[in-house]
């Protein structure tokens, strides 16, 4: 079992962060290539809508954020949530760090955190002293470790 201790915390954290501006799941693939081909032009994830599918998820192997119409309209701050997955992991499989070792940042740690933060506020435009704080009440940690590093890379 790979750790993921704040995972619930984090949970909690997306409520607070939960955009109005609901999206329809159509238009999900258009967001994604938006977002993702600045930083990572080359490794674009596919959306795929599954309805047996409970609920969302990104998996990153077969480089897929599974949607299900159980939500009907989705917030694009979940959509954002499953976009932050694939930056980290993006980011560690550029810089060669190893899965499955302690290399690596955890599912919802600090790394993952950090890089969702900076996308919400790139793309709804959220204050980072309200996300700081929202942060702090649900005891949620972050760092800008893993998105200095995105950054950093597309400069290269
Ligand atoms: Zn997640």
């Amino acid at each position: 079992m790979i750790k993921d201790s704040q995972k619930k915390e984090v949970y909690n954290f997306d409520s607070a962060m939960n955009s109005l501006d609901n999206i329809n799941l159509n238009e999900a693939q258009e967001i994604v290539n938006r977002i993702c081909s600045p930083y990572f032009p080359n490794r674009i994830p596919k959306v795929k809508i599954d309805n047996r599918h409970k609920g969302l998820n990104y998996q990153f192997l077969g480089n897929e954020i599974t949607l299900t119409k159980k939500f009907g309209n989705l917030p694009l701050s979940i959509l954002i949530h499953e976009i932050a997955h694939f930056f980290v992991r993006q980011n560690d499989r550029n810089l060669k760090r190893k899965f499955f070792s302690d290399e690596l940042p955890e599912g919802h740690g600090p790394e993952f955190v950090g890089v969702y933060m900076m996308l919400l506020n790139q793309e709804l435009h959220y204050g980072m002293e309200v996300m700081d704080h929202c942060a702090k009440i649900n005891r949620v940690k972050y760092n800008f470790n893993s998105w200095n590093e995105i950054i950093q890379n597309r400069k290269n």
